[in-house]
């Protein structure tokens, strides 16, 4: 495979951004080479600018549930460009997204739409603090909930693998309203809920967490969250930026059949375009300005683009219901059990329908504690054999492999075939 022309445009980048990227990961920093420039995408295929072709799993991280240019989605896109790009005023589609999302996922009964994950969690927060009128939150070691100061404590993903967890520029007054507990680990919950009495507006949580690798919530750890934050007057907040519409379309609160509070959306929501949303029960969202007291605002938020991609891209997900959700099961299963038997004990295996990821681990990986002591020169191994075998997945052991409606049986088998020959051969 030649990569002269990514080569060529990396060494351009560099000059004028940061690493040469948008964002840390797609530096591929932690597997030790430069990245591929894409260029263009299509169904389950990714293309790079020197025409080499690959299976896509990391699918945008998460928002390519339907794959590359989906029809539908491009057609709404197009449509919507043609009537103007941003208006800054309300429009039908807004309300039409929040509809569909209230539909959903039920507790969700009032939301906002803003332009990032990032912005989703951070004005969550801000929601759970005004309505609470308390300061601290109790997130997870090892989850991720998007670069805002307060949330950059040992935050997994990008922060993980760049290890520097705890980010340069985040004022410590900042992060002291933020406590960190151990996922899975209900008495690390208990002691912060005992030692500060009054004061914890909320628990934060990926109920699945995918950015610390995919570590699945142990049996009643879900609930525990549930129950230790009613009984102490805090809110709970699932942040299902990853999870929601991926694990089925009422996201992960449907799938454990557990309730929070507050909701935060992003990646699927906006069909491929900038997004992101949070929401709740009516009585907790009317806080928000301009009904109540809480502010929070965006020039450009529930752009026309993002709301036509996202009501789009919902639209087709409730079209294929139960069926497509199976489907993305299905091909998330043979992955899981492609890789459970070429790797055996060498490696575990984490997935929640269609999201998964392999850890390079002898033992079960339930934690950060047990994702990061991950072998990340084997993952870096595997992953650089994948992608000179176009295989795409995610460029660091810490990242979660996507699967797609696109996606076809040829596709599954090939990757397969690959991921065997690369035991074969190591
Ligand atoms: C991606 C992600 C975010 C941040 O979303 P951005 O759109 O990248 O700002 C927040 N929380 C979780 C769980 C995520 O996976």
């Amino acid at each position: 495979m030649n990569h002269t022309k990514s080569e060529q445009l990396f060494e351009r980048s560099k000059r004028c951004i940061p690493g040469g990227v948008n964002s840390p990961v797609r530096a591929y920093r932690a597997v030790g080479r430069n990245p591929v420039f894409i260029e263009r995408a299509c169904g389950s295929k990714i293309y790079d600018v020197d025409g080499n072709g690959y299976i896509d799993y990391v699918c945008s991280w998460g928002p390519c549930i339907l794959g590359h240019c989906d029809k539908e989605i491009i057609d709404a896109v197009k449509d919507a460009c043609d009537r103007g790009l941003t208006f800054g005023a309300p429009t039908e589609a807004e309300c039409a997204l929040a509809e569909l999302i209230r539909g959903c996922i039920p507790s969700m009964e009032m939301s906002r739409l803003v332009s990032s994950g990032t912005e989703a969690v951070m004005s969550a927060v801000r929601v759970a603090r005004g309505y609470t009128r308390r300061d601290k939150i109790i997130k997870f070691e090892g989850c991720y909930h998007g670069h805002s100061d307060g949330l950059l404590v040992k935050a997994g993903s990008g922060a993980l693998t760049q290890s520097a967890p705890d980010s340069a520029g985040v004022p410590a007054d900042y992060a002291k309203n933020t406590l960190v507990a151990r996922y899975n680990d209900e008495a690390s919950v208990r002691s912060l809920f005992e030692a500060n009495r009054g004061q914890i507006a909320a628990v934060l949580v990926e109920p699945v967490a995918a950015n610390m690798g995919v570590v699945l919530p142990k049996d009643g750890f879900l609930e525990f969250l549930r129950d230790v934050t009613k009984t102490n007057g805090a809110l709970l907040i699932f942040d299902e930026v990853i999870t929601g519409f991926r694990l089925g379309l009422g996201g992960a609160q449907e799938y454990f059949g557990v309730t929070p509070d507050l909701t935060t959306l992003g990646k699927i929501v906006g069909g491929g375009m900038p997004v992101g949303a949070y929401g709740g029960r009516k009585e907790i969202m009317e806080t928000v300005a301009p009904r109540g007291c809480v502010y929070q605002a965006g020039t450009l938020s529930g752009n026309p683009l993002t709301t036509a991609a996202g009501i789009a891209a919902i639209r087709r997900l409730c079209a294929g219901g139960k069926a497509l959700y199976q489907e993305l099961d299905r091909k998330g299963r043979y992955l899981a059990d492609t890789v459970k038997t070429a790797f055996g004990e060498k490696a575990q295996v984490n997935r929640a329908g269609s999201l998964l990821s392999v850890f390079f681990a002898a033992n079960p990986v339930t934690d950060y504690e047990t994702a990061v002591r991950s072998d990340t020169r084997e993952y870096a191994r595997y992953f650089n054999y994948l992608l000179d075998h176009g295989i795409y997945t995610a460029p660091s052991q810490f990242e979660a492999m996507f699967v797609s409606a696109a996606h076809t049986q040829e596709d599954l088998e090939k990757t397969a075939e690959i991921i065997r020959q690369f035991v074969r051969e190591s």
